[in-house]
């Protein structure tokens, strides 16, 4: 019988080897096989902790309750995930020109710690964070986590993660950037992202509009696949890059 997904994962290969300009775009799924859970969903993380501490009002008025769980979540637990193979190939796309950039909704370093050199964050990232009074930004691996909330060094204002919080607009620079390639792109290859968080969710559509084709990775169809998607590669992130991979760089 016919194997649908070999059919079209040599098409994609093909595809990604004629691409001049190739954009991946990731969400939370990519980092699934890291161990990290993703939001929403039946074994996701706000199954578990109540989403309110990511909330600017409530992060203001109870900063130490917010940064317990925020601890718990983010540093504790994310600080322990390690890059998977899909963070992996996507880094060797880059360096053998199979991938120009990652757009990433992700705020878990995993795309840098693999060795992606031109990442857009679009909602920031776990690894930094931010004085809330004097904007100086900080290492998080070099910030105390013993005594919560941490406080700035050089003004002693409140430190908040360099992610964006429910309600905080899109780093403009990752915006921008985001953008152009959008524009720029001739592949999107879009991975592990419900398509329903805005205005991530809308860059994909421009790259559709600006004529890319849009090949997606997921085990579920997506918004995306019953709108945009051009190829869909239906399975988990890990075992579909390992597929390409091969077809990408064996002899
Ligand atoms: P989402 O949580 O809405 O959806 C996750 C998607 O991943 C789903 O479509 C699911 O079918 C797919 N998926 C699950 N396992 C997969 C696998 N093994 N391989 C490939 N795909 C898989 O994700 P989202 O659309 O990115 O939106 C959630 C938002 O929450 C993001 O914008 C992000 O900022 C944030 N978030 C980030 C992290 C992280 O940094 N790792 C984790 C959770 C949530």
């Amino acid at each position: 019988m016919l194997d649908l997904l070999k059919v079209n994962t040599k098409k994609a290969a093909e595809i990604l080897k004629q691409s001049k300009h190739t954009t991946a775009f990731t969400g939370a799924g990519i980092s699934v096989e890291s161990g990290i859970p993703p939001f929403r969903g039946k074994n996701g993380l706000w199954s578990k902790y109540d989403p309110k501490i990511l909330e600017l009002n409530y992060f203001y008025e109870h900063p130490k309750d917010s940064w317990e769980i925020i601890k718990e979540i983010f540093y504790d637990f994310f600080g322990k995930a390690q890059p998977n193979r899909s963070h992996k190939v996507l880094a060797k796309m880059e360096k053998h020109n199979f991938l120009q950039a990652v757009i990433t909704q992700n705020i878990d370093n995993l795309h840098q710690e693999a060795g992606s050199k031109t990442v857009y964050e679009f909602h920031g990232t776990s690894a930094k964070m931010v004085c809330t009074n004097c904007k100086r930004k900080f290492e998080s691996e070099k910030v105390h986590l013993d005594k919560l909330p941490p406080k700035c060094i050089v003004c002693g204002g409140l430190l908040k993660p360099d992610f964006i919080f429910f309600g905080e607009g899109i780093p403009q620079n990752a915006f921008k950037k985001s953008v152009e390639e959008a524009e720029n792109a001739e592949v999107f290859l879009l991975i592990g992202s419900t398509g329903l968080i805005e205005p991530a969710a809308s860059i994909p559509y421009k790259a559709k509009y600006n004529d890319a084709v849009i090949i997606e990775i997921n085990p579920e169809r997506t918004v995306f696949t019953e709108k945009i998607t051009d190829i869909f590669l239906q399975g988990k992130a890990g075992k579909i890059m390992l597929q390409l991979e091969k077809l990408l760089f064996e002899k």
